[in-house]
């Protein structure tokens, strides 16, 4: 990877886009030389972003990455449009740093064969906060015999649960399979008790202007309960987490779930 790392964002008109475009200008060993967003394409990204000095105008197309020399692209847009600009990520051997949730098991599969002269990590969440939170999760797991996640967001996220929720459970599941029965026959109201993720384990989705990003994990045993919380107050709260990927992901090869090992934990 050269000394100054040239980066293209995916959805840089977007809230997490934007964010991106903030957090790469400010960063000495970081180049922003490339802006897609196919909602504001043609526009200065001075106008779109707010951040002065920029040059850039808003590519339609992801065409644009390998002409501006991307070595590292960060993709925060919808799973549908990921699916597609990701591929031709891949063919141009560029690096992918991907926040977008909603990826199937087989779409994983799909960026892991696809990258395979660059490589793409790709985490439901870039807060150091929420990667400990699954970590503390998944140790809890077998210790306890019942267990529930209510993750809240604010109320422009279109996908649900979130794929941070998604990713606890999945992790509480492989710990512990050990989980007691859901009592409930009769839910007054369709979806009461959430929805069911793997082990059983029930997952509750809020949707409320004025969140960012949020979750509980609650854990319950005779005699006593344990909650692990999180909270995102600001979407600069994950730009740590997509920088340290941006200058990781070289030493990454294929394709990688999850921060933990940006991180070293
Ligand atoms: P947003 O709706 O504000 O932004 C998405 C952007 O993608 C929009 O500007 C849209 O125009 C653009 N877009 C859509 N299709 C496109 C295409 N084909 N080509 C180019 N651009 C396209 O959404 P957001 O709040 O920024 O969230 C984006 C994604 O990031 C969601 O999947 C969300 O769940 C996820 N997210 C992940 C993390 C994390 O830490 N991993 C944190 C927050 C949000």
């Amino acid at each position: 990877m050269p000394t100054v790392i040239n980066v293209g964002v995916i959805g840089a008109a977007g809230r997490m886009g934007q964010a991106v475009c903030h957090a790469v200008a400010a960063d000495p060993d970081l180049d922003l030389v490339a802006a897609v967003d196919r909602s504001r394409a043609g526009d200065e990204l001075d106008s779109v972003v707010g951040l002065d000095g920029s040059e850039l105008v808003v590519a339609e197309d992801v065409a644009e990455l390998t002409a501006a020399g991307t070595d590292v692209v960060v993709d925060f847009t919808v799973v549908e449009a990921a699916r597609v600009n990701l591929a031709a990520v891949a063919a141009g051997g560029i690096h992918a740093v991907v926040g977008t949730t909603g990826f199937t098991d087989d779409d994983l599969e799909m960026l892991r064969s696809s990258f395979d002269s660059s490589n793409c990590l790709v985490a439901p969440n870039f807060a150091v906060g929420a990667v400990l939170m699954m970590r503390f999760a998944e140790m809890a797991a077998p210790l306890f015999e019942t267990a529930e996640v209510i993750e809240l967001h604010h109320d422009g996220k279109i996908d649900a649960p979130s794929g941070t929720a998604m990713r606890t459970v999945e992790r509480m599941a492989a710990a512990s399979s050990d989980w007691a029965d859901d009592p409930t026959d009769n839910e007054m109201v369709a979806g009461a008790r959430g929805g069911m993720g793997p082990g059983g384990i029930r997952v509750h989705s809020v949707r409320l202007r004025g969140l960012v990003a949020h979750q509980e994990v609650l854990f319950g045993t005779t005699g006593q309960t344990l909650t692990i919380r999180h909270d995102s107050t600001d979407r600069t709260s994950f730009m740590p987490g997509v920088l340290a990927a941006v200058k990781r992901i070289e030493d990454l090869p294929g394709l990688t779930i999850g921060l933990e090992s940006v991180l070293g934990i």
